[in-house]
């Protein structure tokens, strides 16, 4: 079976194992510190805090940046559910925006503006698929209404720019990401204020972690505001040391399967529509999202895809019809987003694969579509 993501791992992420392991000291060291520093790098950010995922990243962002009870947050309902579920972390609420188009499904300004009240507190804006949002136009946006901007950049891990968006961003290094250290994210601010202020609330809220008591010589130490554990520990943080390594050269890879799929599917399959068709952004290619025709029975097309060994999946359920936030009174309607979801598949995209595994899945996607239509 061709799995829609996977992980790249081998003897270099055993062996950094090994060395944390024959180390004796595992958790928040030195590996942890120099991963924070080579991410930063990486990415082109001054700084970064390593958490244990990228949703506790989210919520160490918001708190950091002072969101809080009452407020409103602005996210796209076209995410994972944590892009909207840490806004209750710190007692705030999500509204949820509608996508610029079919096309183009990240959050849209237009809509977001049409949401806006007087208790709009902040903005999450989230890289579908690894694309970036609109720089420019959502800085403008939220500097005009003193809003602040969080990017859950989840998916874009590696694109040029990410991170440098807003006031506060948070990574993914979960198993199905462009890098992994299995569970695992990264959070960075614009503010070294506010970085620091993350950094303490990710253990405790404690002024010194283990490490600097020992280094310091000082056996004790204050709480100067409610904190978390949100650590990263030394085994992650070395297979994340292990893995950036790669993660140039596996976005390479994903880019060039990205455009070898986008060939192949408007010679072959005439009825599919593949998404950021006129994308000129920077993206890290996290997902290969592909869209149906309206009136094509995914759930078959599913169906067939798995019987010829191919695995696909939905990005995604929009979070404004799972139950918790249908329960939680929202009875908002997103036509765009909607419209997208039920009729979005997304096909098999990892480093690992090669393009004759493009042309096979897009075989079997023509076969199975050139066999007729099903009713819905
Ligand atoms: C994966 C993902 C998250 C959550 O990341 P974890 O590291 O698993 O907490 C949040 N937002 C988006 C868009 C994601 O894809």
């Amino acid at each position: 079976m061709l799995l829609v993501s996977e992980p790249s791992l081998g003897d270099r992420e055993k062996a950094a194992l090994l060395e944390v392991v024959d180390s004796n000291w595992i958790t928040m060291g030195d590996r942890v510190r120099a991963f924070e520093r080579a991410f930063a790098t990486e990415q082109g950010l001054p700084d970064a805090v390593a958490v244990g995922s990228c949703t506790a990243g989210l919520h160490l962002a918001l708190a950091g940046l002072g969101i809080g009870p009452g407020d409103e947050v602005l996210v796209p309902s076209l995410s994972f559910v944590a892009t909207a579920a840490c806004t209750y972390y710190v007692g705030a609420s999500p509204v949820f925006v509608d996508i610029d188009s079919i096309d183009q499904p990240l959050m849209s300004i237009e809509d977001a503006e049409r949401r806006r009240t007087d208790r709009t507190k902040a903005v999450i804006v989230m890289h579908y698929g690894g694309y970036l949002v609109d720089r420019d136009a959502w800085r403008a946006f939220a500097a005009a209404r003193r809003l602040l901007l969080i990017e859950d950049a989840a998916h874009a891990t590696g694109a040029t720019g990410a991170g440098l968006i807003g006031d506060a961003a948070a990574f993914s290094f979960y198993g199905n990401k462009n890098m992994t250290t299995a569970e695992g994210g990264m959070v960075t601010a614009r503010d070294p204020g506010v970085l620091d202020q993350i950094r303490r609330m990710r253990g405790h809220g404690m002024t010194s972690g283990t490490r600097e008591r020992l280094d310091a010589q000082t056996p004790t130490y204050d709480v100067t505001m409610l904190g978390w554990n949100y650590r990263l520990d030394e085994l992650r943080a070395a297979i994340g040391l292990v893995q950036l390594q790669n993660l140039a050269q596996w976005n390479e890879q994903r880019a060039q399967l990205a455009s070898a799929y986008r060939n192949a599917l408007f010679e072959r399959c005439h009825e599919v529509q593949v998404p950021f068709g006129n994308a000129r952004v920077a993206s890290a290619h996290h997902i290969m999202p592909i869209l149906l025709s309206a009136d094509v029975n995914r759930d078959a097309v599913v169906a067939s895809l798995r019987d010829g060994g191919v695995q696909t999946t939905v990005h995604y359920p929009p979070i404004h019809t799972l139950s918790f936030y249908r329960n939680k009174g929202s009875t908002i309607s997103l036509p765009k987003t909607e419209d997208f979801a039920c009729r979005e598949l997304t096909l098999p995209l990892h480093p690992k694969m090669q393009e004759h595994d493009v042309y096979r899945v897009v075989d079997v996607l023509a076969a199975t579509l050139s066999r007729g239509r099903w009713a819905r």
